[in-house]
């Protein structure tokens, strides 16, 4: 008789979240290829249809404010292959490649594209689920296409860039959350013309800023962000806790009235402000609440303090940023981390 998959119970999450907040998973399994995915996932089909499931990357972009009460999948699944067309590279990742190595990689070959993204925590496969980005550049502008496995049928299939309508920290992975996307494919290119680097201070940590190459781009980025993000393993946090608003323009030039000094972006979408900027001016950057608290370099990132916050306390003290920042500038941030059981 074939075994079944291997399915743990009550297992702890703590170590799997880079909030490092304790959370345990009533059903836990990990796979290390696609097969082994999909007889999991038949297993809940069969077993327990209806079980809520969970797909677990680096744990860097959710808050758990509960035990998950269901099955919790840990992707396991390696592999990486460059194909090269003159100019143009393709490389093939699979969805537990990590992020910031693959950049790495990437530039040791050669080819452009990834490098104002390089040190984003997290694995290949999540990338587009929130179409990952960073100094002026995101996913979109170098995915080819992605394929996905659907939890509730067992399809396989392959997406390409138009399918994934991607959009700011958006997708169409995040709003259909059945697909387990198993393996992605990027666009990559040896000219230089991809480089981004007037963006925040980048150009200011360029030792060539007139013809910086890719690598030049990533070491810069890698610099900046060492000296102003907290390390997870230091301090547990997700990042960018909330995403950045964009508000009509003449919304941005009246408040403008009020706040002269405001950072404003023009997007094609109306003026955005940097949700760090309003965090800040509303009093929060550096300030605890029980063991949780805002980030004292940048107030964008929520951060476990002491390592002893729950999930519950991180989400209470984002309810608290949100209401503070509607109350003084009338705008409702929006959270980008992925919040499980917080409400
Ligand atoms: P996880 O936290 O494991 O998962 C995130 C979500 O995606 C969950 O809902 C999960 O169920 C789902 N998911 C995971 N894997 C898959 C899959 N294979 N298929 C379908 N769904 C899946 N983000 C940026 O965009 N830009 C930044 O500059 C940036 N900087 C960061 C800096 C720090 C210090 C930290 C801690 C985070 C930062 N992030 C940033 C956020 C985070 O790194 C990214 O969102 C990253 O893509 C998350 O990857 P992960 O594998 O850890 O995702
Ligand atoms: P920063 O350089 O202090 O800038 C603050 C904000 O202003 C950023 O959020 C950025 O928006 C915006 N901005 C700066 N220069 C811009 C320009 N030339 N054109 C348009 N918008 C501009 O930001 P930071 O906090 O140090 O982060 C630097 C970059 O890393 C940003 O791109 C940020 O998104 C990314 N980052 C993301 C996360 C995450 O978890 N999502 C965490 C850390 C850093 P955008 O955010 O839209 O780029």
């Amino acid at each position: 008789m074939q075994a079944g998959p291997d399915i743990q119970r009550n297992i702890s999450l703590k170590s799997w979240n880079t909030f490092g907040v304790d959370a345990s998973a009533e059903y836990f399994a990990e796979v290390s290829d696609t097969d082994e995915l999909k007889e999991v996932l038949r297993w809940r089909k069969d077993t327990l249809p209806g079980l809520p499931y969970l797909i677990l990357g680096g744990g860097s972009n959710m808050l758990l404010c509960a035990d998950f009460p269901g099955l919790v999948i840990k992707l396991r699944l390696k592999g990486k292959e460059i194909q090269r067309e003159g100019n143009l590279a393709y490389l093939k990742l699979a969805a537990s490649e990590n992020w910031h190595e693959a950049v790495l990689y990437s530039l040791e070959n050669g080819f452009g594209g990834m490098e104002n993204m390089a040190l984003i925590p997290g694995d290949c496969g999540t990338a587009p689920v929130q179409n990952i980005g960073a100094y002026g550049r995101e996913l979109k502008d170098i995915f080819y296409s992605c394929n996905a496995v659907n939890a509730n049928t067992l399809e396989e299939r392959q997406f390409s860039l138009e399918e994934c309508t991607f959009g700011y920290r958006d997708s169409f992975f995040k709003q259909n959350k059945e697909w387990v996307i198993t393996e992605v494919c990027l666009r990559l290119t040896a000219d230089n013309h991809l480089v981004v680097r007037s963006y925040g201070s980048i150009e200011s940590y360029l030792k060539n800023p007139e013809s910086p190459a890719p690598k030049d781009i990533a070491e810069a980025v890698m610099a900046i962000r060492k000296a102003k993000l907290p390390d997870p393993k230091v301090t547990g946090n997700a990042g960018s806790f909330f995403k950045n608003p964009v508000v009509e323009s003449h919304f941005a030039e009246n408040l403008k009235k009020s706040y002269p000094e405001m950072p404003v972006y023009a997007t094609d979408n109306g003026t955005k402000i940097p949700a760090g900027w309003l965090i800040e001016k509303a009093g929060w950057k550096g300030k605890t609440v029980g063991d949780a608290g805002v980030h004292p370099l940048q107030a964008l990132v929520l951060i476990n303090a002491t390592g002893k916050a729950s999930g519950k306390e991180i989400f209470q003290l984002s309810e608290a940023v949100i209401k503070t920042v509607k109350e003084q500038f009338g705008i409702e941030l929006e959270r980008e981390v992925n919040c499980f059981g917080c409400v």
